[in-house]
């Protein structure tokens, strides 16, 4: 990807990324872990396979060791993770170039996560909405435009939710049942409209902030301070941005260095046919 395009996929953060403003942590053991190979005791150069290779290697280096329960949800309350458990969430997306990574990544370490589209980007990228769905991911939508629903009017945030929901499934023929808020800007009165129409709401415990312009070493650390803080939770990411599907290998063997099981969310009921076609609507 050359300066430019990269400059504009950062650009294009600002307005799409998720952006919880919470404090940074800059301690932990993740820039080690990048450093060196992915078992983090031999130097990468000296055992890494070529680049083409590395996705085979890190299958036969990581049997699916960090793989934890399936969890099945049908609210945020049914997310009850314990000690050392996490749930993998990436929003925005889907992004040629960048989604594919990650999904060969979360392949590599045998592990499933959730993403949350926004309704534009899976009209635009459909066949890599539907590759995350082939590859056995859990399926969200996070608006059509990515609007920060806490400032328009209730119906006017309800059109867009359902129009990007309308949006995800028709691109991933699924039922897109989780939601994130945009920015984490909800409202009450949104959040029991969602509720009732049969939406898991996915909150964050952990956010990466990936959309920040640091190197990937600098997001893996950060992220895994953050995690360690709180001993578990969901955490957020983002596909659309290149350093996040750099560091995600590093962080991954962070976490199963330290203990930590990812655990894959799967939707426990088909909502009625009422609520799809509302939401759809
Ligand atoms: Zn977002």
């Amino acid at each position: 990807m050359s300066f430019r395009s990269l400059l504009a996929a950062g650009l294009c953060l600002a307005a799409l990324s998720g952006c919880a403003n919470r404090q940074a942590i800059h301690t932990g053991s993740v820039k080690t872990a990048y450093a060196y190979g992915m078992e983090g005791e031999q130097p990468l150069a000296a055992s890494a396979p070529a680049k083409e290779d590395t996705v085979a290697w890190m299958r036969t280096v990581h049997p699916n060791a960090l793989a934890g329960r399936m969890l099945a949800v049908g609210s945020l309350h049914d997310i009850r993770l314990r000690e050392r458990e996490v749930v993998l969430t990436f929003d925005d997306g889907p992004m040629p170039g960048k989604t594919e990574k990650v999904l060969d990544t979360l392949d590599a370490f045998g592990v499933k996560a959730t993403f949350l589209m926004v309704g534009q980007m899976a009209e635009t990228y459909p066949s890599i909405a539907r590759s995350v769905v082939a590859r056995g991911h859990s399926i969200g939508s996070h608006t059509y435009r990515h609007r920060n629903l806490a400032s328009m009017s209730f119906d006017s945030a309800l059109s867009e939710i359902q129009r990007g929901e309308k949006a995800v499934q028709k691109a991933t023929a699924t039922d897109a049942a989780f939601f994130r808020f945009p920015y984490l800007s909800d409202t009450r009165r949104l959040r029991s409209a969602l509720t009732a129409r049969g939406e898991v709401i996915m909150d964050v415990d952990v956010d990466s902030k990936d959309y920040f312009k640091d190197g990937p070493a600098k997001v893996a650390e950060r992220t895994m301070a953050a995690l360690n803080r709180r001993g578990r939770g969901i955490i957020l990411m983002h596909d659309i941005h290149k350093r996040t599907a750099t560091m995600l290998p590093a962080m991954l063997n962070e976490l199963k260095a330290q203990g930590y099981k990812v655990v894959a969310l799967r939707y426990k009921r088909s909502r009625m046919p009422e609520q799809m076609i509302a939401s759809a609507e």
